[in-house]
């Protein structure tokens, strides 16, 4: 059973580096419209030359316990933080020494290899919104699936970068009640942008006293759900073990790359904590994300921060790694074929400049 090239034509496509250095196109969190499919794939998908689609960064292999069992986003074939660059399949992430070369979003095209999962986007939806399926899908597993958010439940999300506003939409859809977002005071920003999506209060853990404002928030209850977004620092967990009541869970869906120093493991056998770490998504929660962001019902919008033409990818790459503006939260690029956009670019930027000023 031979396929024929499948190809993705980008209109546009999220953020984030991978950790590998050798060349390769990044980009994984990417929407496009098929451009060149077989016939094949295209029962396969069910899609034709012309639709729109999004794209998740794994490519599993389809055959490991991992996939067998639904949780394909931790196959081996597809996890950067066990093979090296090459040995592994991941959008935005594999060298272009590996052929066809074209493994990421910043690009016109994008091959689709047999084992994507892609998911089709009503034409409605500006393209740039499309990439944030993969922050709310994140918010919506971790919350809901993972956390057990429901109807009138308390939660606590430290972070409020794209991964934290999406466990802020995620956790407001299900239905909790009480809704806490921190941050630091270079966070004022993004705690608007977490209140217009439904947070129900921001701390800001430098100035104030973080575990007693949660205290007095939850009249002493505690949440019910803590999720540490926040990468690299880990402070937030010693915090993320105080917030939580009795029986509650806490979720550890920041990148630490370091042990947390003095760990005291008391307040989980004490409270009788369930502590889950998480890694991305899978259909279970993509597929309601996509529904979410094709709703309108959240000003999604108010995340996207920046949008750069292909051109300027290592602007859009330089602000990611923090040596741009404070208040970036979701980054994208345009691809040429969509110089067009860039005019909108452009103003959303020159906004950010008059509140900067
Ligand atoms: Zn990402
Ligand atoms: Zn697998």
């Amino acid at each position: 059973m031979r396929q024929r090239l499948a190809l993705l034509r980008g209109h546009k496509a999220g953020s984030r580096s991978a950790r590998t250095a050798s060349a390769r196109i990044q980009g994984h969190h990417n929407i496009g419209r098929i451009h060149e499919v077989g016939e094949e794939a295209a029962k396969r998908w069910g899609v034709s030359k012309g639709d729109r689609v999004v794209v998740e960064e794994f490519i599993p292999c389809g055959y490991c316990p991992m996939c067998l069992t639904g949780n394909y986003r931790l196959c081996d074939a597809s996890d950067p933080m066990l093979a090296a660059p090459g040995e592994y399949l991941r959008y935005g992430a594999v060298p272009t020494s590996v052929s066809p070369s074209l493994w990421g979003g910043y690009s016109e095209l994008q091959y689709l290899h047999p084992h994507s999962i892609l998911y089709k986007i009503a034409d409605h939806v500006p393209a740039e919104m499309g990439p944030l399926f993969i922050p709310i899908a994140n918010g919506i597993r971790w919350m809901t699936e993972v956390g057990g958010v429901g109807i009138g439940s308390t939660v606590v999300i430290q972070g409020p970068g794209q991964h934290g506003l999406g466990c802020v939409v995620a956790a407001k859809e299900a239905g909790a009640s009480c809704i806490i977002v921190t941050g630091l005071t270079e966070d004022a920003r993004r705690f608007e942008v977490a209140r217009s999506l439904g947070a129900t209060h921001t701390i800001d853990v430098r100035e104030e006293d973080a575990v007693r404002k949660v205290r007095e928030i939850t009249a002493g209850a505690l949440a019910d759900v803590v999720v540490d977004v926040s990468a690299g620092t880990t402070e937030p967990l010693a915090l993320a073990l105080e917030f939580t009541r009795k029986l509650g869970v806490v979720i550890l869906a920041g990148q630490k790359h370091e042990p947390v120093p003095a760990f005291d493991s008391m307040a989980i056998y004490r409270k009788e904590l369930t502590v889950r770490g998480v890694r991305g998504h899978d259909l279970r929660s993509v597929a309601p994300a996509i529904k979410i962001i094709e709703s309108g019902r959240y000003p999604l919008e108010k995340m996207l921060t920046h949008l750069y033409p292909l051109e300027e990818v290592g602007r859009a790459l330089s602000t990611i790694g923090g040596k741009g503006d404070r208040n970036a939260i979701h980054l994208s690029v345009l691809p040429v074929l969509e110089r067009e956009k860039v005019g909108r670019a452009e103003k959303i930027e020159a906004k950010a400049g008059e509140r900067d000023g």
